[in-house]
């Protein structure tokens, strides 16, 4: 019998990067799992690999800023498959101008949204289930921004990565007694498509030293397997080569900015 046999898990972002390899890992230790995200092509990519190695996945796309999406999405996973065992809280975005200078609102609030507000409405969507089966674990994707936030991911990124930190430290506080578990993962740089966003994509030979989206999963996975009695409160997961993000960070801190600010070589 494997770890998580039977147990229903909803993994967000398990489209891509970190999401798809969290998804993979627990599928194959026997868990359910609702695989959300935006785009449903890469959810039913991963749920395909999922079945066809004798697992049990269902595509659930949904809009991680909308309220109404998340809890519609734990309403059909309780009514479906039955009360949510482990939530992985993992998708995240950065906004697209990181510095605060030239940053609009409507990037700041979005960012926020995806990073920050969204965990809270799918904790308190999950918590009743929990706190009636008296155990759950819910595993949130923060980032080593929350502990040296940069302009390589951005001012609101950064802001929310610490924010949602917080959180899990407060539910660990507040639901260690009720049975569940909580853990912060802060991940340095993965080499997942969110590096497609950066202002400077990093090259392939820089990818190619980082973290990959497979070892975050495997530290998620021990997260979940062991046992309920054991809880991993926060994990810091780096590339072990520091590169130098120095180049990377001027050009983030002029993404944005009106010409008339840009230096020269801009
Ligand atoms: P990724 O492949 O880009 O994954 C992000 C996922 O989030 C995507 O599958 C995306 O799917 C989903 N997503 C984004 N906005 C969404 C929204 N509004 N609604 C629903 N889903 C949304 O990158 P990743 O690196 O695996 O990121 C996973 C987590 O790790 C994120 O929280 C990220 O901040 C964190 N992290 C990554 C690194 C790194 O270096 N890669 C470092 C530290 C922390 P759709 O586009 O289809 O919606």
């Amino acid at each position: 019998m494997a770890a998580l046999d039977g147990q229903v898990a909803i993994v967000t972002g398990g489209g891509s990067g970190i999401g798809r390899a969290t998804a993979l890992h627990l599928a194959g230790e026997g868990a359910r799992v609702v695989v959300v995200g935006r785009r449903k092509g890469p959810l039913d990519e991963v749920v395909d690999e999922i079945r066809a190695a004798g697992g049990q996945a269902w595509a659930k796309p949904a809009d991680l800023a909308k309220r109404e999406d998340l809890q519609a999405l734990v309403r059909w996973t309780e009514g479906q498959l039955g009360s949510v065992d482990i939530l992985v809280n993992n998708a995240g975005a950065s906004s697209r101008v990181r510095n605060i200078r030239w940053i609009d609102q409507e990037d700041w609030d979005a960012t926020i949204a995806v990073n920050l507000n969204a965990v809270y409405v799918l904790i308190q969507a999950v918590l009743p289930g929990m706190l009636k089966a008296g155990r759950g674990t819910i595993v949130t994707v923060s980032s080593l921004a929350a502990l040296r936030p940069s302009l390589l991911g951005g001012a609101p990124y950064g802001a929310a990565k610490a924010a949602v930190r917080n959180l899990m430290d407060y539910m660990h506080t507040t639901f260690r007694n009720n049975g569940i578990r909580t853990t912060t993962i802060l991940p340095g740089e993965v080499n997942t498509p969110i590096m497609d966003t950066r202002v400077r994509p990093p090259s392939a030979q820089e990818r190619a030293a980082m973290v990959s989206p497979d070892d975050v999963a495997r530290a998620v996975a021990l997260c979940c397997t062991l046992p309920p009695r054991t809880t991993i409160e926060e994990l810091v997961i780096s590339p072990t080569l520091q590169r130098d993000q120095g180049p990377d960070v001027e050009i983030s801190r002029w993404l944005g900015a009106p010409d008339s600010e840009k230096p020269e070589k801009q």
